[in-house]
């Protein structure tokens, strides 16, 4: 069954889309925890973080090195940022198609 990412995707639901390609989608999270705060998603659904296999290894990589050259282009590289990604439910993972969170803006503590 497909989530709500599926859902912006295929432009069902509108969502602030910051980047796209091939095989990833870059939105701004609607419920932002720093000034800057996207979601980076790939195309394809993979559930969690233990659903990912070797085949996923560069789409993986691909999603990081988006990551970071979103971050350059919001203007937070310098300042630095936090890329995470939650599995399953004590990782605190809400919507089952797997992406990474980048926020920045803002300084984390641990
Ligand atoms: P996670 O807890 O890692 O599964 O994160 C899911 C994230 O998706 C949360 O930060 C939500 O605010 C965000 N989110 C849920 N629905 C939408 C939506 N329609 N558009 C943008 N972000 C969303």
């Amino acid at each position: 069954m497909g989530t709500i990412f599926d859902k912006i995707i295929s432009r069902e639901i509108a969502a602030d889309i910051v980047y796209e390609d091939d095989l990833l989608l870059a939105f701004k999270d609607i419920a932002p925890k720093a000034p800057v705060h996207y979601l980076i998603i790939p195309k394809q659904p993979i559930a969690t973080l233990n659903d990912a296999n070797p085949e996923h290894q560069a789409l993986l990589g691909q999603m990081m090195l988006t990551a970071a050259k979103l971050a350059k282009e919001a203007g937070v590289a310098e300042g630095g940022y936090r890329v995470q990604m939650n599995c399953n439910p004590d990782g605190g993972q809400v919507v089952y198609h797997i992406h990474l969170h980048l926020m920045g803006g803002r300084a984390f503590s641990a």
